[in-house]
């Protein structure tokens, strides 16, 4: 392994070109499934955060008046573009996340959706117009972008997260500040760079790297009109405070623990496959896994068991070669997922598959940590209360749907849930009464697609303003009325009255 100090530096892009940050601070960027250190990446001073808003906002005017159709051409180059170099993306997802590579290229693929999406933007922009609303007056409106937009993203979704929002804002005319994490940061570079190269003029999209430094730096700074935010629950409230008090616009995405309901008629054969991919994808990071399996009895030991049966079949190993399952983001995660086996047992819960010390197709080093699954774990252990983000399913067993239904609406979060039956009026029942913002249907990660929009309820969310579909377009637009008339010989003199119609 190299010494830090000689790897190469992961360094900011700001107005189309790359620049050295000078701060003299950076962090470790891992390959996980190596368990080295392959780069570092720049964490941005405060002039480094300057430089970047400024130049999103000398860029914005220009941009914001290029006309509709030389827009759309670019974001159509950039859809190309994307389209034909995507397995390059790939590669550089999994070596710093570690997900496997057809993984990372469903998360390229979820993200060109916004791209595609992005595109149709004139239809979804267009404003009203009311003709006559009094004699000789008419009424119209029209949807204008923010200026300086600002996107901070986690680590489990490095590309697809992003593109959650940069299509849409820069689509309609914003220019962008993107802060993504530190723990995979190459993945940020490489889409500026590929739109750059589509055609997009330097300082639309402008990509910070940093830490806490950085993000409050943008929460603070005047020329940032909006934030979007995806990450943990407790940064995403943060982060929705400290930008709410400072005038911004803010949608902030938070954590979850999404439960999937499994009533007795359900067909457990697809209950376990579901179970198994939803909970293992990714190694369970992803805020759309699902974590808990709510099994309604009496079907709980014959699901736990199709649930065991599949699990010894699951490769876990480098994402680069063919398996299932790669490792996690960094040791220290690692440690802390495996910390919730420890406590499963300490709380008296049962562990059916334990996935410490599993044999893997991969360097030893390598932040590794099996499928494990976690029977009758109690409601009040942390196991059941808090977010994992890891390969861990717990299992609760419940005797009717009510209990089912009233256990997960009890739940902090209300990211995404899952009902699994061949009851239509369950199912239909399930839709109305659960307190969860995404709900799959015999679907175990019902994600949407682009052309609805993407977010939870309760502390999976703060704001009103969900990712992506026509909630983004109204978050990255402002609304202006017009209301006009034209040189009318009889307008009536003067009148100090309120107007009226
Ligand atoms: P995180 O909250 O640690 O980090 C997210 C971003 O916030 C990063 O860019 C990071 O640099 C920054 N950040 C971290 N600590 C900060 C602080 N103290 N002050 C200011 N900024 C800070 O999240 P993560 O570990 O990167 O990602 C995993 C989390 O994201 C999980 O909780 C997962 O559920 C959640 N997530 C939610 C969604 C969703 O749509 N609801 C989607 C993906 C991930």
């Amino acid at each position: 392994m190299s010494e830090p100090s000689t790897l190469p530096i992961v360094q900011h892009y700001i107005d189309g070109q790359t620049v050295v940050s000078a701060s003299g601070r950076t962090a470790p960027v891992f390959d996980p499934a190596l368990g080295e250190q392959t780069k570092r990446v720049a964490l941005a001073n405060g002039a480094e955060i300057d430089a970047a808003v400024a130049a999103a906002k000398t860029a914005f005017p220009a941009w914001r008046d290029t006309s509709i159709t030389k827009r759309q051409q670019v974001l159509f180059r950039f859809r190309e573009l994307l389209n034909e170099r995507k397995g390059e993306l790939a590669e550089i997802l999994t070596a710093e996340h570690g997900k496997v590579l057809s993984d990372a290229l469903g998360e390229i693929t979820r993200g060109l959706e916004v791209v595609e999406l992005a595109t149709g933007f004139p239809h979804l922009i267009k404003g009203e117009y009311s003709e006559q609303v009094s004699t000789g007056v008419d009424v119209y409106s029209t949807k204008q972008p923010l200026g300086v937009v600002g996107i901070i993203s986690p680590f489990n979704f490095p590309a697809m997260v992003p593109m959650w929002f940069f299509p849409i804002a820069i689509a309609v005319g914003n220019t962008v500040v993107l802060k993504p994490s530190e723990k995979d940061p190459s993945a940020a570079n490489w889409l500026a760079e590929l739109f750059t190269e589509a055609g997009l003029p330097s300082g639309v999209f402008n990509v910070l790297h940093g830490d806490k430094e950085a993000v409050d730096g943008l929460l603070e700074h005047p020329d940032v009109r909006s934030i979007s935010f995806v990450g943990s629950t407790p940064i995403a409230k943060y982060i929705y405070e400290t930008a709410s008090r400072n005038g911004k616009r803010v949608q902030a995405l938070g954590g979850a623990k999404n439960h999937m309901l499994v009533l007795p008629d359900a067909d457990l054969d697809l209950v376990a496959d579901s179970a198994i991919n939803a909970g293992f994808g990714s190694a369970g990071e992803r805020c759309m896994a699902i974590s808990v399996v709510v099994a309604v009895e009496p079907v709980a030991d014959e699901l736990v068991e199709k649930i065991r049966q599949r699990m010894s079949q699951l490769t876990v190993g480098d994402g680069r070669r063919s398996c299932d399952m790669g490792p996690l983001i960094t040791e220290a995660h690692r440690d802390k997922v495996a910390g919730y086996i420890d406590l499963a047992i300490t709380d008296g819960a049962d562990v059916v598959v334990d996935g410490r010390g599993i044999d893997v197709d991969g360097a030893s080093e390598g932040f590794w940590l099996g499928p494990t699954l976690i029977d009758k774990v109690p409601l009040d252990s942390r196991v059941y209360t808090e977010e994992i983000f890891g390969p861990v399913l717990s299992v609760v067993r419940v005797h009717s749907y009510e209990d089912g239904v009233a256990l997960i609406n009890n739940g902090a979060f209300g990211n995404g849930t899952a009902i699994f039956t061949n009851d239509g009026g369950a199912a239909r029942r399930f839709q109305n009464e659960i307190e969860v913002g995404m709900i799959g249907i015999n679907v175990p990660i019902p994600v949407p697609v682009a052309y609805y929009s993407f977010g939870g309820f309760k502390d999976s969310i703060f704001g009103d303003s969900k990712a992506y579909g026509l909630q983004g377009f109204h978050f990255f637009t402002r609304e202006k009325a017009i209301t006009a008339r034209w040189l009318d010989p009889s307008h009536g003199g003067i009148n100090l009255g309120f107007p009226q119609n």
